[in-house]
């Protein structure tokens, strides 16, 4: 336990009608009592007026008063529903250091929390992931890991592999003793099944994390076939310069929209054409390392343009898997691009769009035929991409994976697996075993963590 009792605002910054202000440490409940007079009921709203040591009232609100160990930090804390106003939060912070509180760090109610064994550290980390949910996916994931979904799972794997542990070392401090020959076998079953299921879990296609940190769509498409037209349309604000002027957009443009419940960054590329200046060449550039990194890529042509164009150097489709342009365009042959698109990591979705269709070209059966400027065929475009967000980031079953340090653990833990699973000797293999057991349980915070801690909760907020 902390011998510090700390105080933050939990409530935003910015003039607001009530701002709450939360304690938490072994001298709650004396501060709670100095400051309203006598100690409220445990874990009763009740109505008070706060004074300072000399006697001043700064504020008349609600308290309560929560006794640990069963609080959110495990420690005696204290919540005021104050009013607002920054005179009044002062005064209160006054008065609380004057009774011996310190202002908290950013995470350090989080912190605490886990160091009490209140939350592991899958759990903590969701409650930054709330916090910080903009859509209704994103904060349905954060809840379910907060709930315990995520330690629930790694805390299994965990205890199956203790079990697996304490088999093998029984095979080796008792080579002689009559221990049933399945055991080996009962061993290595195990342990066949338990690296499979770790690696359908670390081979997920980032679900998890690209529902987390938001997805990237890429629009691509030579210069003035309404790229900047479009972004607008689907974020039904004015976010991209639409410009006559071809190559007018050089520098990716990024617009966040939320599609399927998930937040979309859009960005919108330069022209992927041959470059005709230097400034150019560079936007050319940055636009394809985007595209390359994007979850998703829709590629814009002009309805009627595959055919105009035919023969002259220009945009054609990245070469990535999956269908697109090349496939049941009627309006004649696509060209190869003029240098390749790096290919990413994982599944890119590529989503063809004929815009412009309000000139009445024809247009390729494999796009999606929209009019920028008249909004026809949007809703179906807009249906897309938001069936893509969705299908990219849904995930039935066990929790996915959510975090970059997760995964690292769990990889380290595989290749421990596979490493236990190839061991000539049973004492490499309980090695193995351990080393990949300590490895998950550095994920809920077990084992080895006090190296992380700081950066983890620096990246909350204050009151937190
Ligand atoms: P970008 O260079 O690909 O970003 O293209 P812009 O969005 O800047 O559009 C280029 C030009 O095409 C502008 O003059 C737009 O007004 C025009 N434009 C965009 N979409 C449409 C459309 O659906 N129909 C017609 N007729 N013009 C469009």
């Amino acid at each position: 336990m902390n011998a510090d009792t700390i105080f933050a605002v939990a409530s935003g910054a910015g003039q607001a009608a009530l701002a709450v202000m939360r304690v938490s440490g072994p001298a709650s409940r004396g501060i709670l009592a100095s400051l309203c007079g006598r100690l409220p009921a445990p874990r009763r709203a009740s109505f008070r007026r706060l004074r300072n040591v000399e006697g001043s009232e700064l504020d008349q609100g609600v308290v309560v008063w929560l006794p640990g160990p069963g609080s959110y930090t495990g420690e005696d804390c204290a919540e005021l529903y104050l009013h607002g106003g920054r005179a009044v939060i002062t005064g209160v912070a006054d008065a609380l250091v004057a009774l011996g509180a310190r202002p908290a760090e950013a995470g350090e109610f989080t912190r605490r929390a886990f160091l009490n064994g209140r939350m592991d550290l899958t759990a903590a980390e969701a409650v930054h992931d709330l916090v910080a949910a903009e859509t209704v996916a994103q904060r349905q994931q954060a809840l379910r890991q907060l709930d315990g979904a995520l330690g629930a799972l790694y805390g299994g794997w965990a205890e199956r592999l203790r079990l697996l542990l304490a088999q093998q070392e029984a095979l080796i401090d008792f080579p002689d003793e009559d221990l049933p020959p399945e055991v080996e076998v009962q061993v290595m079953a195990e342990l066949d099944g338990l690296e499979c299921e770790v690696a359908a879990h670390l081979n997920d296609n980032r679900r998890g994390e690209r529902l987390r940190e938001g997805l990237v769509f890429a629009i691509t498409g030579r210069p003035n076939v309404g790229k900047s037209s479009l972004i607008n349309a689907l974020a039904e604000r004015d976010v991209a310069i639409v410009s006559a002027v071809p190559g007018t957009t050089r520098d990716a443009l990024e617009t966040r929209v939320v599609l399927g419940g998930v937040p979309v960054t859009l960005v919108d590329t330069a022209g992927l054409r041959d470059a005709m200046d230097e400034i150019e060449a560079e936007g050319v550039r940055r636009a394809r390392a985007r595209a390359a990194a994007a979850d998703l890529v829709v590629m814009v042509e002009e309805a009627g343009d595959a055919a105009e164009q035919a023969g002259e150097p220009g945009y054609s489709p990245p070469p990535l898997a999956g269908g697109g342009w090349g496939e049941g365009v009627e309006t004649g042959p696509m060209r190869p691009p003029p240098t390749p698109l790096p290919q990413g990591e994982g599944e890119i979705v590529l989503v063809p769009v004929a815009n412009k269709i309000d000139l009445g070209g024809p247009v390729p059966a494999s796009a999606i035929a929209v009019s920028a400027l008249t909004g026809q065929g949007l809703p179906a475009l807009r249906a897309r991409l938001e069936a893509a967000a969705r299908s990219l980031t849904e995930s039935a079953g066990p929790p996915p994976l959510t975090q970059a340090r997760h995964r690292a653990a769990l990889q380290e833990a595989a290749a421990r697996l596979a490493g236990a699973r190839c061991a000539d000797l049973p004492e490499l293999r309980a090695e193995d075993l351990r080393l990949a057991l300590r490895a998950l349980g550095r994920i809920t915070g077990n084992v080895g963590v006090e190296d992380i801690l700081d950066t983890l909760f620096a990246r909350f907020c204050i009151g937190k």
